[in-house]
């Protein structure tokens, strides 16, 4: 059983000290997921008491009042000295420029996080929807989904909605190392398969302090995390990258306190790892078992996915559908081949015709 320390999460431009100099506070997000959790870390610069920020929300008027909120009470006016972000998705980099703008400190993000952030605010790099159109339209989309037309046009446009802009400079970060924040050490671990360079921080803790993971949407308490393939890397195996990066965390203590991007603050750290190793395996089984006969993704929807779903989240679910056929075929456990109309079918290995 996981365990949650704290009850209730924090009202919104309230706070919740999880741990000494370390704070929990919520913005909200226009989607069916309605939150996203941000860390505000006590800090000292240059003699300097102020605040470290890890992840900013999505850009919106709303935040930007909350933001205001939080400066004058929670931090005390004490200025800001460095913005964390652990990858480029919009609740997470959404606020980054406009907090930069105001408190003047540098935003720290490791390098692809950066550059997709940039590359998915300005449709370059094979963001743009043409491009997962074309990914889609190969998975069978249009012809299982004829709505998905309307789906797409909406995507673009929604990472624009909450990026504004991306700052233009950055502090590069890396797996391997250590940010001293405040009283306490980080180690950054980049981890895979959500997003293409996610950074997590590790404190260790000592005799006086507890273990702290901030995972980011690398491990959620309750909704299992998006791994999906996307129009500018269509033969990605983001699973394999997804499940191999939990052997980032195997030297964390099970005490260690999440504290995740959704939901509430836990413990548990190993079980909940254990929890999505299982789901997967459990998706594969049901998957492989439904390949019998080719398949395109989009026929297998409804394998994985038992609910009706909104043109939003149709986009991620066939991508989710994608990389679920992917690390079959990448395992020799399925075939991969087109039909006449060049979409792509997926049929279990060593199954008669
Ligand atoms: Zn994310």
């Amino acid at each position: 059983m996981l365990t949650y320390p704290c009850e209730n999460p924090p009202n919104h431009g309230e706070s919740i000290e999880v741990a000494p100099g370390v704070f929990w506070i919520r913005m909200p997000l226009p989607f069916a997921l309605d939150h996203i959790n941000l860390w505000l870390l006590r800090d000292r610069k240059d003699g300097v008491d102020g605040w470290t920020i890890v992840d900013t929300g999505y850009g919106s008027d709303e935040t930007h009042a909350l933001w205001e909120r939080h400066f004058a009470e929670t931090m005390q006016s004490k200025p800001v000295h460095r913005i964390i972000v652990t990858h480029y998705h919009p609740d997470h980099v959404g606020c980054a420029n406009w907090l930069h703008e105001h408190t003047g400190a540098p935003l720290w993000m490791t390098a692809t996080e950066f550059m997709s952030a940039h590359a998915a605010a300005d449709d370059a790099a094979g963001f743009d929807r043409d491009n997962s159109a074309q990914l889609f339209i190969a998975h069978g989309l249009a012809r299982a989904r004829p709505d998905y037309a309307a789906a797409q046009a909406t995507r673009t446009a929604a990472f624009k909605k909450g990026v504004a802009k991306v700052p233009r400079q950055f502090v590069r970060i890396m797996d391997g190392d250590e940010i001293r924040i405040g009283a306490r050490v980080w180690h950054v671990k980049t981890v895979f398969g959500h997003a293409p360079e996610h950074a997590v921080l590790f404190s260790a803790g000592d005799e006086n302090t507890d273990q702290i993971l901030i995972s980011g949407d690398q491990v959620l308490p309750r909704i299992s995390t998006n791994v999906g393939v996307w129009g500018n890397q269509p033969e990605a195996n983001p699973l394999k990258q997804f499940l191999d990066s939990f052997d980032k965390f195997k030297n964390m203590p099970e005490t260690t306190q999440v504290l995740p991007s959704h939901g509430r603050v836990f413990t548990g750290l190993h079980e909940r790892i254990a929890e999505y190793k299982l789901h997967h395996q459990e998706r594969l089984a049901e998957l492989s078992a439904a390949i019998m006969e080719p398949k395109s993704a989009a026929e297998v929807l409804g394998v994985l996915f038992k609910r009706p779903l909104d043109n939003h989240q149709l986009i991620f679910a066939i991508g989710e559908a994608i990389a679920h056929l992917h690390y079959l075929w990448y395992r020799g456990e399925a075939t991969r081949t087109q039909d006449a109309d060049g979409v792509y079918l997926f049929q279990r290995v060593g199954m008669k015709h």
